[in-house]
């Protein structure tokens, strides 16, 4: 059935948790330690289906199950096929990997000089700076690294991170990931910002984050005035859905706005979860509304045990398709593969051109017409007969 927003309403309260003090809700280290973590937890609130059973089994040797009270609210306890529930408790897809699947899919680990740097493009690095997460997604890329369940050993070191950055100049753009950064201490994350910030050649600090999504209390006045103090920080966000799109979210991102971020977001093209146009239309409207600029939609990577979640390429192209001059040029993000292997982003669009002569390019609009743009100039005619009568007369 196609998904259709109440465009007036955003979730807020705390669902489930109303009998906890307002002031433990809205303390992030509190939803933290609530975290719903095995199937015990989740049983208490909902029934699982047999496949989530199995699935919630095998959690612990492939990547941690743990879903914030908060994020837990949004799941539609009676719907199996409800998108959040989805995308966080485990199903039995998890366990099976097909041929084309990797553990490090996008061949980060070759491209690690020190442990925690991964430097695949000349000008820029990706410091993974932690390996634990507010709540798990199911479609991680860096299973293998988070939550410490398949026992990879990875250990964040910033110090000799740190060290490598400052020793290669041509590094001006540093992406903090992990693991999600926003999940260090106040302290930490100021020193790692302050000593980014010491380094003349790094230009550009991004931090990748889902905890706006699933821990909107972790940005707090301290976290913002610390963004403010070390700005310009970009942070790319991460929402799937337009039902993750809470007042808490909304009001998380206002408060990262006026602290100076940039905001983007990343979604994962998910089965069942956002894989129709109307879903899509619907989050990025939110998104727009919320001071969020959509980024990138990803296909997702060919992670271990993600099958049941891959949508055809196709589907994505439709996707594009059905925003570009549909909507807001703001609301239509950049549809990309992320090249198996590590050949990095490569944007997958529509083909709205048909064919570039010497003397045209010939291409379709949004609505299917076709148009020809000339190249070059023909038959070239003065607009005024005399130029400089136009300075003289001035
Ligand atoms: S928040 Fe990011 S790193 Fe953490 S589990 Fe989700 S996708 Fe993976």
């Amino acid at each position: 059935m196609a998904y259709t927003d109440d465009r007036s309403s955003w979730f807020e309260g705390q669902g489930l948790w109303q009998h906890v003090p307002a002031e433990q809700w809205q303390d992030w280290t509190w939803q933290l330690k609530n975290r719903l973590t095995s199937g015990e937890d989740l049983e208490r609130y909902m029934t699982l289906t047999p496949e989530e059973k199995r699935g919630v089994a095998f959690a612990g040797r492939k990547l941690a199950m743990s879903i914030t009270p908060y994020f837990f609210n949004l799941i539609d306890r009676n719907d199996p096929n409800c998108p959040i529930r989805k995308q966080l408790i485990p199903r039995e897809g998890e366990m099976f990997i097909s041929n084309e699947e990797q553990l490090d899919s996008l061949g980060e680990d070759e491209h690690s000089p020190v442990p925690g740097i991964v430097h695949r493009y000349p000008d820029r690095v990706l410091f993974l700076v932690t390996d634990r997460c507010a709540a798990y997604c199911r479609y991680c890329t860096r299973s293998r690294l988070v939550s410490n369940a398949q026992d990879y050993n990875f250990h964040p070191e910033y110090e000799q991170g740190l060290r490598y950055i400052e020793s290669h100049p041509e590094v001006r753009d540093v992406l903090l990931s992990g693991g999600d950064p926003l999940l260090l201490s106040d302290r930490k994350l100021e020193h790692l910002l302050a000593r980014l910030r010491e380094i003349p050649h790094v230009e550009f600090i991004r931090i990748g984050s889902r905890i706006p999504v699933f821990l909107p209390q972790r940005i707090t006045p301290k976290l913002c005035e610390i963004f403010k103090k070390y700005g310009p920080i970009w942070m790319s966000i991460h929402v799937n859905h337009p039902k993750e799109a809470t007042a808490e979210l909304r009001d998380a991102c206002e408060r990262l706005a006026f602290a100076g971020v940039p905001l983007g977001n990343q979604s994962v093209l998910l089965s069942g979860v956002n894989d129709d146009p109307e879903t899509m239309k619907a989050l990025v409207h939110r998104l727009l509304r919320m001071r969020v600029r959509p980024y990138y939609i990803y296909q997702m990577d060919l992670i271990t045990g993600g099958a049941h979640f891959k949508v055809d390429v196709r589907k994505g192209i439709e996707i594009i398709r059905a925003l570009r001059g549909h909507t807001t040029g703001y609301a239509v993000p950049q549809y990309v593969i992320d090249a198996p292997g590590g050949g990095g982003k490569v944007p997958i669009n529509p083909d709205y051109l048909e064919q570039i002569t010497d003397d045209e390019v010939v291409f379709r609009n949004y609505e299917g017409k076709q148009f020809r743009y000339p190249l070059h100039s023909t038959g070239l005619k003065r607009a005024v007969e005399d130029p400089a009568a136009l300075i003289d007369a001035s």
